[in-house]
């Protein structure tokens, strides 16, 4: 590249910052420029809902890199930036303050924002450090706490609240928790998880307001019913922040549109991590992966493209969460998979004590797992997925049957 202009890089959340470092790791010595517009350096976000809410953790051990080392690598890092329009035709960028900022190349890692329903805007949300914090201080004074919504996050807070003292009620829509994620059958013990840790589990519970009062907070559902608490936290998902693309004129389909080397329709764009829509390699459609993983290995293959390599990014998804110490991993594509009647899966192991690994089928391919409690088992099946899709379904869940031997 002879450009004397950088490459800008728009989100200084996970994805962003590595690229950032990946680009200097791959040896790409020109002008750098990592636009975010939160306060804060970048940091991960997992332990939000995890160890920073419980107290084990403080911001400065949730960074990404020291302080120092963005200078230090000669990255540019500028945060409380908002970049508000981007011209691909000029390639520009105009920044908050009306400044513009030309770029060589850009990536777009604008990641999401929580999301927000009508009539419950007085949930706080946890995306950000901020939030986390906020939230972190009021549950020193052990609240009764209203967690609106059973997915991944949900449920993560409810188990930290539980950990610290505080009265926990969780409200769900759907009939079962982790609906997203997993299967009715494995959502199912989890509810049972929570109820056992003390938990009020309310599921196939539609709210539709929430009012605060001189005492906390009141909850109404569809169906008149009421949830008293002193606040209440909605943990409802995450809404992909395409603004700037879909005004710049990038084809957005529930994400910013990549290709598999993380291009998007605009000549010289890349994009990365919660924001981008993926083709799903077994439905054809378009999805949004918004783990940590991805955002981290789909930044690492968009900064190697930008310098001109050829690296395709086709991962198999995976994601992990921990509740009360147990953990649960999951890979793949359940959402592919016949998992929602009897067929289409099989265990190793004791669902009832949680220590099984679940294997998700479509047809005769294995296309997803669920692990509690088994990290290596997690591993081998992983890479199954990626690489001995068709093994058969006998020989998988066999308990005599080492899964290491497969994957060798
Ligand atoms: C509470 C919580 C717990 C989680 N736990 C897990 C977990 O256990 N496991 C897991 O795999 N994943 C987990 N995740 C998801 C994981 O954190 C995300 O997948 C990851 O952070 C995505 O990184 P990203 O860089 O793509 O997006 P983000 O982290 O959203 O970063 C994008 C950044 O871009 C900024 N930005 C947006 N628009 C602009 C603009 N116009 N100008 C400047 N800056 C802009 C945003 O403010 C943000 O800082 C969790 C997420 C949350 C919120």
């Amino acid at each position: 590249m002879n450009s004397t202009d950088p490459i800008v890089i728009v989100g200084a959340g996970l994805a962003g910052a590595t690229a950032a470092r990946t680009l200097r790791a791959e040896g790409y010595a020109g002008p750098l420029l990592l636009l975010g517009d939160e306060p804060a350096q970048p940091y991960w976000r997992p332990p939000l809902s995890k160890g920073l809410m419980a107290g084990h953790a403080e911001p400065e051990h949730i960074a990404v890199a020291p302080p120092s080392s963005w200078a230090d690598s000669d990255i540019d890092l500028r945060t409380g930036i908002t970049v508000r329009e981007l011209d691909p035709a000029a390639r520009t960028l105009t920044l908050d303050e009306g400044s513009r900022v030309r770029y060589d190349q850009l990536l777009l890692a604008t990641g999401g924002r929580a999301r927000r329903l009508a009539g419950l805007e007085g949930a706080r949300t946890l995306r950000t450090l901020p939030e986390a914090l906020a939230l972190r201080a009021e549950l020193a004074a052990k609240p009764a706490l209203l967690v609106i919504g059973a997915g991944l996050i949900g449920l993560e807070m409810a188990a930290t609240a539980r950990s610290l003292g505080c009265e926990v009620i969780v409200v769900e829509a759907a009939g079962v928790p982790l609906g997203r994620v997993a299967p009715p059958w494995l959502g199912g013990h989890f509810a049972a998880l929570h109820r056992r840790n003390g938990v009020h589990l309310e599921l196939g519970v539609q709210l539709t307001g929430l009012v605060e009062t001189a005492n906390g907070v009141v909850a109404t559902a569809a169906d008149g019913r009421t949830w008293s608490a002193d606040i209440a936290v909605a943990a409802l998902g995450m809404v992909p922040e395409t603004g700037l693309a879909e005004r710049a004129g990038l084809i957005v389909d529930r994400g910013i549109v990549v290709d598999t080397h993380c291009r998007t329709t605009a000549p010289g764009v890349f994009a990365a991590g919660d924001v981008t829509s993926q083709l799903h390699p077994l439905s054809g459609g378009r999805y949004r992966i918004e783990h940590y993983a991805n955002a981290m290995e789909q930044a690492v293959a968009a900064a190697r493209n930008m310098l001109g390599h050829n690296t395709s990014y086709a991962p198999v998804p995976s994601a992990a969460s921990e509740q009360y110490g147990t953990r649960l991993e999951l890979c793949g594509w359940p959402e592919a998979a016949d998992i929602y009647g009897d067929r289409g899966w099989s265990v190793r192991g004791e669902p009832e004590s949680l220590d099984f690994s679940a294997l998700f089928w479509k047809d005769d391919r294995l296309v997803a797992a669920a692990c509690v409690g088994r990290g290596a088992e997690f591993e081998q099946l992983h890479r199954i997925i990626r690489d001995h899709p068709y093994t058969d379904v006998d020989r998988l869940t066999d308990p005599d049957v080492d899964l290491a031997s497969i994957v060798a």
